[in-house]
């Protein structure tokens, strides 16, 4: 049985995590500060008697004895990351720098959740590991970007100074129950658009595309990494792309089709294309996604199904 730390962990991928850990047998000591996670997402393991859930904000140093931490705090919607710029900027670098002391002082292995967005807008396609990427450093997705680089570069800095133990997932897109209704990112808005028979909402010309990981394929895939040896950034990803209007017209059909479309200007520094290259993940991780995009769909159509209507 570890001992193990989820920061975030009343969030959307964090919860799943969460779930997962308490059901292998380990103690899972949750760290969330609410601000887009919610109790509710807990439900499944908040009478576990191996679970705890403090409410705390990773940029506040706090201390505990672990034996692993997955650091999932931060908002990931870029609606809901440029809110509060100042605050997710402080989250990825001076709350990494928390996870990093706890980590060092007990000797813990602490794994980074980035993001794919460290590539910004790609030029290279699909994205391996070893692209540098695009980002606008003073855009308004900037302050999760460029804290989520900073955040690499702390982890890997810790390593070769002082031997931190450190794993890096760079997740893309990724969706599933326990997505809020409200928190602006596509799945979601278009899911909860189509149940409610309003317009589905386009922005740009919806030729723009993502690739959709289901969230048990990624926690698996979280789960993989914390427990290899393999340090550097890994991509954790669907690699299946998929363009925005592809998805608007499969959550229409999966929901009935009463919706019509409707486009609105695309969002400024918005990423024409997003793909996962997954070969390390494939050959180091044994990982792969397995739930395809219409089995995912529908399983996260009856989560808002019950949340709409009931
Ligand atoms: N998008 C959209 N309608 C929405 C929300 C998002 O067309 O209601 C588009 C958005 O412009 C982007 C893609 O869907 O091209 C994915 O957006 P999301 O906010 O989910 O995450 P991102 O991948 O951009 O971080």
């Amino acid at each position: 049985m570890d001992r193990v730390l989820v920061t975030g962990g009343a969030g959307f991928i964090g919860s799943h995590l969460c779930e997962r850990l308490i059901s292998e047998g380990h103690r899972v000591y949750c760290w969330d500060n609410l601000s887009t996670g919610s109790e509710r997402n807990l439900a499944a393991v908040l009478s576990s008697p191996r679970f705890e859930l403090v409410r705390h904000d990773i940029i506040e140093p706090r201390d505990i004895a672990v034996d692993r931490i997955y650091n999932l705090a931060c908002p990931a919607s870029p609606d809901q990351y440029q809110k509060d710029p100042i605050h997710t900027l402080m989250t990825s670098t001076v709350g990494v720098m928390n996870m990093l002391d706890i980590a060092e002082r007990y000797g813990a292995t602490l794994l980074q959740a980035s993001t794919s967005e460290v590539y910004g807008d790609p030029l290279m396609h699909p994205q391996r590991e070893d692209y540098w990427g695009h980002v606008n450093p003073i855009g308004p997705r900037a302050c999760y970007d460029e804290s989520k680089r900073l955040a690499e570069t702390l982890l890997v800095a810790h390593e070769r100074q002082r031997g931190a133990k450190v794993r890096i997932a760079r997740i893309f897109n990724t969706y599933g129950p326990h997505m809020s209704a409200d928190d602006g990112r596509v799945v979601s808005n278009f899911i909860v658009q189509a149940l409610r028979g309003e317009d589905i909402v386009i922005y740009g010309d919806g030729q723009q595309t993502r690739s959709f990981c289901y969230v048990n394929d990624m926690v698996d895939g979280l789960v993989r990494l914390m427990r290899s040896d393999l340090r550097g950034p890994v991509n954790l990803g669907n690699p299946v792309e998929t363009s925005i209007m592809e998805l608007a017209q499969r959550v229409n059909a999966l929901t009935g089709g009463r919706s019509a479309m409707v486009h609105r200007p695309l969002p400024i520094d918005d990423p024409c294309r997003r793909n996962p290259d997954i070969t390390l993940a494939r050959q180091r991780l044994g990982w792969e996604p397995k739930v395809s995009l219409d089995e995912g769909l529908e399983a996260t159509i009856s989560y808002f199904r019950e949340m709409v209507e009931g």
